[in-house]
């Protein structure tokens, strides 16, 4: 596990990275401690050997001398009363050596009787001494060669209570070192603990916060890699284990999992039970995996798996339909028992890839043929890539393309053929796809409409161009928006509901927002779909029928329908200058569009000519490449919305450009027989 042992090891790096670090300033600490401390220890010896030549001084010397002044010398019981008093100290060894001098500097007595000193009267010392001030120094004694301690002390004998010269006496300093010595041992061990101990404390709180910062780094790491609801391993973890897994060279699966009509117990049931219903199945996914599987929440309903070590398919296989169908045992939510189905589409490394990106896309296609067809565990089968996995690919690329908001909206006007004026905007779909550049609708939509996608598609559409409507209405060109519902839409109970809620959503008017349906999605499903547009077009949206003609279909299906407006199918304009037939048909039409009271609208016009000919035949509204190719919508306000209105047959903007190639031919037109 990456984290739990890599979290380890840089933490107690961390800490002992931190004890050595804090190793530093405690030494230095100690080394200056003891430092001061011996210069203490060394002050302390030159204070014990001031105190001892005082009591010299005071007990021994003072009281020998009559208390005249050094300069004259000493009388005979002077001399002897200070032989008898320091020759028992000179003999103990308390004292090296020991003199009184005048304060010129003569020797007047020395316990030795040599009547000279090597300290000239003039130095300093002497100086010091002689002015009333104790002088005390370390020096190596020329004689025995060993460390003593020289005072120099004005003596104030008791007779006469005034300095009367001074004394020079020579301690030896080595029981006094000793001393002090002592001392600082015991100084230096009380000192090494206290540092000990100030170190220890120190590295208790460094380590109490490198563990307290290493949960914390380590909890930081786990939400990142986690889903909050599930607990589970989220995408980057999935990928991570999923890539480390291809690269290994040993063989597994890499599966995905989609809950089938989980929305429908989101919609019924409310957002808790689903979460609840997520959890129970993300544990259930869990228990029945082998330990070393790992499974993680991709988003929403999606889980992925990474089955590792496995000899086989059939294996892989076994393994999850078994644990498909612990994962379908009823759960009872708010009381109410329901069941969950999985697909499971699986691909295997290495022989259905070792890139990641290839894997899941294999993983995802098994998934979604699964969901189309009975079995519900489905091995990604490789091969020449028939129409029906052409599809799969584009069907897979298109629920990522609605995630990742790689869809655009163009729009073509639709113009009044007498006034020129702008009546709606034709939302007309694109896909800049990754690899594949833009493509058209005829590339994407028929594999949308043969699954479920192409629900989430048309919802991303009408929100789309509801929200482009506002924008170009607040820039003052209040044009009402035309959006085009597939035949899968209209077998939704929900459509009508669905979309008034999204008019709603946006604020916007029901007559301003038109719904092309084709001629022949009437034509399938007769009942769902004509209560489906009714109902819409009773909350005021207005209806149309597309590529009218086309389709072959009974006219009888246009009974009973609220249709406001007929399209006739471009294959009829396209050619109707030059064709006698289409311009029989495109005029049989209109007669019936009007009989019928709706607006007829021809699309397909290319040419001035044409448009000529359909107002002169009393057709109402067009659409085509002679007024505009399918644009972005603000190129549009720029070319129309600008007052006041150009008649159509003097608009010129044939030349634009085609938004999608190959658009600018139009099929061969379909004959009617
Ligand atoms: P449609 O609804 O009949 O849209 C008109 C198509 O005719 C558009 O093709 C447009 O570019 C093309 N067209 C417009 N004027 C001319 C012209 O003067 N000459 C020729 N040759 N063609 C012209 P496009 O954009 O490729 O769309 C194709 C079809 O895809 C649309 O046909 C519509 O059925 C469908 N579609 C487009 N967007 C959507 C959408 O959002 N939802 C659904 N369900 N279908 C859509
Ligand atoms: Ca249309
Ligand atoms: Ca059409």
């Amino acid at each position: 596990m990456r984290t739990a042992n890599g979290g380890q090891r840089v933490g107690s790096r961390l800490f002992l990275r931190y004890a050595l670090a804090s190793l530093v300033p405690v030494l230095a600490l100690g080394l200056t401690l003891v430092r001061s401390d011996q210069q203490a220890g060394l002050e302390r010896g030159l204070g014990q050997g001031r105190a001892q030549a005082a009591v010299i001084e005071q007990m021994a010397i003072s009281p020998a001398l009559g208390g005249h002044d050094l300069a004259g010398g000493l009388d005979a019981g002077e001399r002897d009363r200070l032989r008898q008093a320091t020759d028992l100290a000179i003999f103990s060894g308390s004292v090296s050596r020991l003199r009184l001098r005048s304060f010129a500097g003569q020797v007047v007595f020395s316990d030795d009787g040599l009547m000279t000193s090597p300290l000239a009267s003039t130095s300093t010392a002497f100086r010091t001494a002689a002015a009333g001030r104790a002088d005390v120094t370390v020096m190596d004694d020329d004689d025995s060669a060993a460390s003593v301690i020289r005072v120099l002390q004005p003596v104030v004998p008791s007779a006469s209570g005034r300095a009367v010269g001074v004394l020079e006496v020579y301690l030896p300093y080595a029981p006094i070192a000793a001393t002090v010595e002592r001392q600082l041992q015991h100084t230096y061990r009380q000192l090494a603990g206290g540092l000990g101990l100030l170190y220890l404390v120190l590295g208790v709180i460094s380590w109490s916060t490198t563990r307290r910062l290493r949960r914390h780094a380590a909890e930081r790491e786990h939400q990142a890699m986690h889903d909050a609801l599930t607990a589970l391993p989220n995408r980057e973890w999935f990928r991570l284990q999923a890539e480390a897994a291809a690269d290994s060279g040993e063989r597994g699966a890499v599966v995905l999992v989609d809950l089938d009509r989980f929305k429908e117990v989101n919609d019924t049931l409310g957002h808790p039970a689903g979460d609840r219903l997520l959890q129970i199945v993300a544990e259930r996914l869990r228990r029945s995996l082998r330990p070393h599987d790992t499974v993680a929440r991709l988003g929403g309903d999606e889980f992925g798996l990474v089955l590792r070590d496995l000899c086989t398919e059939e294996q892989a296989v076994e393994l999850l339909s078994r644990v498909r169908e612990a994962v379908s045992a009823d759960i009872t939510l708010d009381g109410v028992a329901v069941s969950v189905e999985a697909s499971f589409g699986i691909a295997v490394y290495p022989d259905h890839g070792r890139d990641i990106d290839d894997l899941l896309q294999h993983a995802d296609v098994a998934m979604y043929q699964g969901k189309r067809g009975t079995a519900g565990v489905v091995v990604y089968r490789p091969g020449p890539r028939t129409h029906t996995t052409q599809w799969l690919v584009v069907q897979s690329e298109l629920r990522r393309a609605l995630e990742r908001d790689e869809l655009v909206l163009h729009y073509q006007p639709i113009l009044d053929l007498a006034t020129g004026r702008v009546t709606a905007l034709e939302a007309l779909l694109r896909w800049d796809h990754p690899q594949r550049g833009r493509l058209a609708p005829d590339a994407f939509l028929p594999a949308a409409e043969q699954s479920g996608l192409i629900e989430p598609l048309t919802a991303w559409v009408l929100d789309r161009a509801l929200a482009d409507r506002a924008a170009w209405t607040a820039l003052g060109a209040p044009w009402p928006v035309a959006v085009n519902i597939s035949a899968r839409n209209l077998e939704s109970a929900d459509l009508a509901r669905d979309v008034l809620r999204r008019l709603a959503a946006s604020s916007t008017a029901a007559g301003d927002l038109l719904l092309e349906v084709t001629e022949t999605a009437i034509a399938t499903d007769t009942d769902v779909a004509v209560a489906a547009l009714n109902g819409l077009a009773a909350a005021g949206t207005r209806v149309v029928i597309d590529d009218f003609g086309a389709g072959y279909s009974s006219l009888s299906h246009l009974r009973g329908l609220a249709v406001d407006e007929i399209k006739i199918d471009r294959a009829f304009v396209l050619g109707l200058t030059r064709n006698p037939q289409d311009r029989a048909i495109v005029r049989a039409v209109l007669e019936l569009a009007h009989g019928l009271g709706c607006t007829a609208t021809a699309e397909g016009v290319e040419d001035a000519e044409t448009a000529d000919w359909l107002r002169a035949a009393g057709c109402d509204h067009a659409q085509g490449y002679h007024f505009s190719r399918p644009v972005p919508w603000p190129e549009l306000i720029t070319r129309f919305a600008m007052p006041p209105a150009v008649p159509p047959q003097l608009g010129s903007s044939c030349g634009a450009r085609p938004d999608v190639p190959g658009s600018t031919t139009a099929p061969p037109p379909q004959k009617v027989p």
